[in-house]
């Protein structure tokens, strides 16, 4: 009993009114049931205080109503006969009251330490929980219920339930049926409803899931109804972050996937764990055969621990560069030049699990950056080149003009000194001859490099193409004063070649034999058979070509002494020339030297013509100036100086020269002097060569008479302009003395001697 002394105050109170009850009763009792007001006095006190208490005051009562009401009154005498009976039914009937009400207090005490004890948990419980009576009004709600209704218990108890739990379908917005009144109804567990929104005491709206049971007595009556329900707030958004992270992977799966760049993720001890599409194109292996595979499956040998050093320095916090270049093998074990850019993956946490790595196929970039590189590097050097050849080609063309104009000099103050006139002379022809090999050498190798070069073939004997290349280099020769030994083979050889070019070929290399070797040095050149071709070499002891120079020396402009104030001349153009010359003979040029200061060793080859020769070909014209007639010759150039020293010549091999400085003034004179020959220039005031060359070409008297062009323009397409303009001949100037000569000798003799008409 815990409050005992509320338990028998009220014992106390029952058992006073019981007896003032009998007391007031007792004019209408009388003797009469003097104890019956007592039972209500003991059923209370029971009830209220148990047992002890209603035994208290049944005794006590007893006792005092014994002697207040039972006769005789004012006695506590027991009349065994008289009283016994009373006495009897009272201790059975007080007997009951106290047993029948104790099992009601017993039951009573324990339904509510049932309810208490139910309601600590649905207290402690995280849920919602919302408790009717049968009838459907709340009869409890425990804290999380208020707080997720906004109700306060002592608000809600006894409200309908819809009242307090209000709820509506979250997407159509419509009410929805309340669970707990199904619950109620049926007499069946209702189960969750999705998406149920409920609306709070202040209007605002919560997702919640909700189920409800009914509860049942012992006899299996629904007496009520439990409500259990949670805000789902949270998880709805915890369910939304997880679907909209999933709509984000899969989003960036596909782009993974549709990327072009190999995506690869490996973990932290390398092993590959996705591989996209592209991988498989990059690398050649597909996802199967891959993932699962250490990374080194793509890792060239030599770079095996390249990305674990990369990952390990990314876990260490150490800096490192993520982004490279570098190379990876490719399934068929190919090399791939590829932009690797590898970046930590962290869990939650920050520690880093594995790595990304995206790789790009750089080979393409790869091989036009090197080419743009080639292209960049190629085009310096062409540069470079190009101002050292400037540099050199001013340097050569300035070098024999000191010496002609030092021969001019002493010319002009020789006062008729033969020796000297011939010395200066002698000088003068080696400078003109050095300049416009200069010239030829360039216009040569730019027709060359051009494909204008047109080789006029012929069936030509070697001796007479060696002969013509000595005879080219003589003047240098004999000023080196070398020894010059010339061996060749017993037979005739003959090639199909242009012999004025194979004669350039071969004395470009005896030019340069006698010019790289000291003076008084040996010059060999020999030439033998060799199968179906014939093997010339033209060798030296002369200065020699380091071995490194050796396979570029037939390069254009390449030049193993550079510097300007080198001993020897030349534009590095000669050897270019010599090889190119050859290889349009379908031959081979190549160079030997066991170094500086060795000599060197330049060997041709080039096919015989194996056909024999028919009979002896009729030997050309000799070149003899006394055998040359007096012709009557007109010379035109506006070049005054050009055209008065042409004069000269031809006057001092006993011609009779005319001169004319322009196209017009060239008509007339043609006209009027009839000549053998007209020298014609090209480029001419008034009226141009070509034009002027026409017009006497139209006259009577002008068709048959011999026009030679004498141009500086000696390309196919300017030979060509002059035989469509009516020329017989075309000379590119400077001409010779002796193509002079063979020019002159070459005119058709029955013109001799014939008397010059003139018109009208
Ligand atoms: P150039 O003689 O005008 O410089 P070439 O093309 O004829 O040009 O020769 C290129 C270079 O090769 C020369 O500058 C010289 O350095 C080297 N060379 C050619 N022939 C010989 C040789 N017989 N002995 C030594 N060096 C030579």
């Amino acid at each position: 009993m815990r409050r005992p002394v509320a338990a028998y105050s009220v014992a106390l109170a029952a058992l006073v009114a019981a007896v003032l009850l009998r007391w007031l009763l007792d004019p209408v009792l009388g003797d009469f049931l003097p104890l019956v007001t007592l039972f209500a006095a003991v059923a209370a006190a029971v009830w209220v205080g148990g047992y002890r208490p209603a035994l208290l005051v049944a005794t006590v009562g007893y006792l005092v109503c014994d002697y207040l009401f039972v006769e005789p009154r004012g006695s506590l005498a027991f009349h065994f006969t008289r009283n016994l009976v009373g006495l009897i039914a009272y201790i059975v009937t007080c007997a009951i009251i106290i047993g029948i009400g104790e099992a009601m207090r017993v039951a009573q005490r324990r339904a509510q330490e049932r309810w208490e004890t139910l309601q600590v948990t649905f207290a402690s419980i995280g849920d919602a929980v919302i408790t009717t009576d049968a009838g459907g009004r709340i009869t409890y709600l425990n804290p999380v219920a208020e707080s997720v209704t906004g109700w306060r218990q002592d608000e809600a108890v006894g409200q309908p339930l819809d009242v307090v739990f209000r709820i509506i379908n979250e997407q159509t917005r419509q009410p929805v049926e309340n669970p707990a009144l199904r619950a109620l109804r049926e007499g069946v567990i209702v189960g969750l409803a999705n998406h149920t929104t409920l609306i709070t005491k202040d209007g605002t709206e919560q997702p919640i899931d909700d189920s409800a049971a009914p509860i049942q007595d012992e006899r299996g009556q629904v007496s009520g109804c439990v409500l259990i329900f949670r805000d789902i707030t949270e998880r709805k958004q915890a369910e939304q972050q997880n679907a909209e992270r999933l709509a984000t992977a899969r989003l960036l799966a596909s782009i993974v996937e549709s990327s072009e760049d190999a995506i690869i993720r490996i973990s932290r001890a390398g092993t590959i764990e996705s591989w996209n599409a592209a991988a498989q194109g990059v690398f050649g292996y597909t996802a199967e055969q891959a993932v699962g595979r250490h990374i080194s499956l793509i890792l060239p040998a030599d770079r095996a621990d390249e990305e674990d050093q990369v990952l390990a320095r990314l876990q260490a916090g150490e800096p490192v560069v993520t982004h490279f270049h570098t190379v990876r093998i490719r399934s068929d074990g190919q090399p791939i030049d590829v932009s690797l850019t590898i970046s930590p993956i962290r869990d939650e946490t920050g520690e880093i699990i594995g790595a990304s790595k995206i790789a790009r196929d750089i080979t393409e970039e790869k091989k036009s950056e090197q080419h743009i590189y080639r292209l960049m590097t190629e085009l310096q050097e062409a540069d470079r080149r190009k101002d050292e050849f400037l540099a050199t080609l001013a340097h050569e063309l300035r070098g024999p003009l000191a010496p002609l104009s030092n021969a001019l000099e002493i010319m002009k103050r020789a006062d008729g000194n033969d020796d000297l006139i011939q010395q200066a002379c002698n000088t003068m022809e080696r400078q003109v001859v050095q300049m416009v090999r200069l010239v030829d050498d360039l216009l040569d190798v730019s027709r060359i490099t051009h494909h204008k070069l047109e080789l006029r073939k012929e069936r030509v004997a070697l001796a007479d193409v060696i002969g013509q290349a000595l005879e080219i280099c003589r003047p240098l020769a004999e000023s080196s004063e070398h020894e010059v030994s010339v061996t060749l083979p017993p037979e005739s050889i003959y090639l199909y070649g242009d012999p004025v070019r194979l004669s350039q070929a071969f004395s470009n290399l005896l030019n340069n034999a006698y010019k790289y070797t000291e003076p008084r040095g040996r010059i060999w050149l020999t030439s033998e058979r060799q199968g179906s071709d014939v093997v010339v070499s033209v060798k030296d002891t002369g200065i020699g070509i380091p071995p490194g120079m050796l396979p570029r020396i037939f390069e254009m402009f390449t030049q193993v002494d550079r510097a300007l104030e080198r001993p020897h001349s030349g534009l590095g153009l000669g050897l270019t020339l010599t090889k190119q010359l050859v290889e349009l003979h379908q031959g081979r040029v190549e160079a030997l030297s066991d170094g500086p200061g060795r000599g060197s060793e330049f060997v041709v080859r080039l096919p015989i013509l194996v056909e024999k020769p028919e009979g002896h070909r009729p030997p050309g014209p000799t070149v003899s100036e006394h055998a040359t007639p007096t012709r009557r010759i007109l010379v035109v150039d506006d070049n005054k100086d050009s055209a008065e020293s042409l004069a000269m010549l031809l006057r001092m091999t006993g011609n009779e020269v005319q001169l004319a400085y322009d196209g017009l003034q060239a008509v007339e004179a043609a006209e009027k002097l009839r000549p053998d020959l007209v020298l014609l220039d090209i480029g001419l005031p008034k009226l141009n060569g070509y034009d002027a060359c026409r017009r006497i070409r139209e006259q009577r008297w002008g068709k048959d008479m011999v026009l030679v062009a004498l141009t500086g323009w000696g390309q196919e397409k300017d030979r060509h302009k002059s035989k469509d303009a009516g020329f017989d001949g075309h000379m590119i100037k400077p001409v010779s003395y002796t193509d002079l000569m063979k020019l002159l000798a070459s005119l058709p003799s029955e013109l001799v001697g014939q008397p010059t008409e003139h018109g009208g």
